[in-house]
């Protein structure tokens, strides 16, 4: 009994990701305190600069924390990288500004400039001795603002900030060009500002360190936390290939940790509010997921190759579609006939589909979407059942092999999910039940009767890849999250 407690102690130690990537840190700041962070470097092969990059110093800016944890994972021939991706973690666990339980702000709590005074508060103490220790030549800090300065300058919001001279002002243009190319509206472009805030630990770096310093500021405003990552990525890429330390023909999209269960998680246009949130708290259990957000762009781009599983969430299935636009879907179609995992939740099960012009067929089933006559009404949509409700579901039996053996009828959030049938389509597979509906909802008269004994949840082929559909949002109830991951896993061929 001891050993067998001993055993799951270890496991929830090690399964998160947290401690798989003490493993590969370079060391630990705040070490044995709760605002314990690990930093990691990048060794070029020849010698050339040292740039710190670092993310997460305001806890309600996620942006610049995984924009940096993938940074980390670039490959450089010349210099150091030193990459701090979580320099605030009890803010980012918090989603707060400030420091939890201090009401400091870390970027106004590093030495400030024309002053001789110090770092205030243990987490910038730790951070400032480091960096003090590196003699870094270029720290860039990524941040993020409420707004576009462009619209409201009142905020900083996709911005960069500099300070430390001529060359980290000639430095700015050549990001800033790359990255306002993808933006279409004057007032979301990037802005070029000076000086840092003081106390900030870019104006501490330039005015104490002689460093070039610079913030990065994304927009948080109406954007995908895919798109600001990538914006930080893209600025990222012109400094380190400026500075020779990128080759210019790399990929900035990075494949996660080797052996890892790389997971794409879909939050573009058409992927409705906490829908990526509920997916990334049902892989957070999951011993080696790791979740990394995609947008239209990064899969148009190839991002996909990288990573065993995509899924796409909640929200609108045709928005979702534009998004990706034509190449984007069939990015996805290949990433799936080539073995990659693809789960699609309510919308993304519509997605998968092989009846609308835009849907990927990769699964052969229809959806029950078709112009019906509703008495009094005219002519109605058959998909809109509603708003969010609970329907019960049961698991057959090869449901329960795959997911877990839980018998009986369990209730689940639905959201005009789709009521799959058969497609009949040629060229691909017949799908499995994995659960039907035990009981319906409807808008319409037409609709009863239409739902009940249908699949909730179905698993199929296509090519050499594997395709799981939910209609229902299972996701949604922490209860249902672990039978949930078991079929995520099984999609991304994490079951051995
Ligand atoms: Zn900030």
């Amino acid at each position: 009994m001891w050993r067998w407690l001993m055993l799951v102690g270890i496991l929830a130690v090690t399964g998160g990701s947290c401690g798989a990537e003490e493993g590969t840190a370079a060391g630990i700041l705040s070490r044995g305190t709760s605002a314990a962070t690990p930093w990691f470097v990048v060794e070029g092969k020849e010698p050339g600069p040292l740039v710190v990059i670092s993310g997460g110093v305001h806890g309600d800016e996620p942006a610049g924390a995984r924009a940096a944890e993938q940074v980390r994972h670039w490959k450089i021939q010349k210099g150091r990288l030193l990459v701090l991706p979580r320099a605030n973690v009890t803010a980012l666990a918090a989603g707060k500004r400030k420091i939890p339980g201090e009401n400091r702000d870390l970027n106004r709590s590093f030495p400030k400039a024309g002053e001789q005074g110090m770092a205030e508060g243990t987490i910038a103490e730790s951070i400032w001795e480091w960096l003090q220790a590196q003699r870094p030549d270029w720290v860039i800090d990524l941040h993020e603002g409420y707004d576009f300065h462009g619209r409201q300058p009142a905020s900083v919001g996709s911005s960069i900030i500099e300070a430390g001279g001529s060359e980290v002002e000639a430095m700015v243009p050549l990001m800033l060009e790359a990255v306002n190319a993808e933006i279409v509206d004057p007032q979301r472009k990037f802005q070029h500002l000076h000086p840092p805030v003081n106390g900030s630990l870019a104006r501490a770096a330039a005015a104490h360190l002689g460093c070039h310093a610079m913030i990065l500021e994304t927009t948080t405003r109406d954007q995908a936390l895919s798109l600001r990552v990538r914006q930080h990525r893209t600025m990222l890429k012109v400094l380190l290939e400026e500075l020779g330390m990128l080759a210019t023909d790399a990929p900035d999209y990075p494949r996660p940790r080797e052996g890892a269960f790389a997971v794409a998680l879909f939050d573009d246009a058409g992927a409705s509010g906490s829908g990526p949130q509920q997916v990334e708290a049902t892989l957070s259990k999951v011993q080696g997921a790791e979740v990394w957000r995609v947008g239209g762009d990064d899969v148009r781009d190839g991002a996909l190759a990288g990573f065993d599983l995509v899924v796409f969430p909640g929200g609108s299935a045709s928005r979702q579609a534009e998004a990706l636009g034509e190449g984007g879907r069939e990015k996805v179609r290949t990433f799936v006939r080539e073995g990659g995992g693809y789960a699609g939740i309510c919308a993304g099960a519509y997605l998968a589909a092989t009846n609308y012009s835009w849907s990927l067929g990769i699964s052969n089933h229809r959806t029950f979407c078709e112009m019906r006559e509703v008495p009094g009404q005219g002519e109605k949509s058959m998909w809109y059942r509603g708003p969010s409700s609970t329907v019960e579901m049961e698991l057959t039996e090869e449901g329960r092999k795959m997911m877990g053996n839980i018998s009986g009828e369990l209730g689940v959030r639905y959201h005009n999910g789709p009521i799959m049938s058969p497609a009949g389509e040629s060229d691909l597979p017949e799908f499995r039940v994995l659960a039907r509906f035990r009981s319906e909802v409807s808008h319409y008269a037409v609709q009863e009767g239409t739902m009940e004994g249908t699949p909730a949840i179905l698993a199929t082929e296509c090519g050499r890849g594997r395709v799981v559909c939910i209609s229902p949002h299972p996701e949604s109830t922490p209860e249902w999250r672990p039978m949930m991951a078991r079929s995520l896993s099984w999609a991304g061929r994490q079951d051995g």
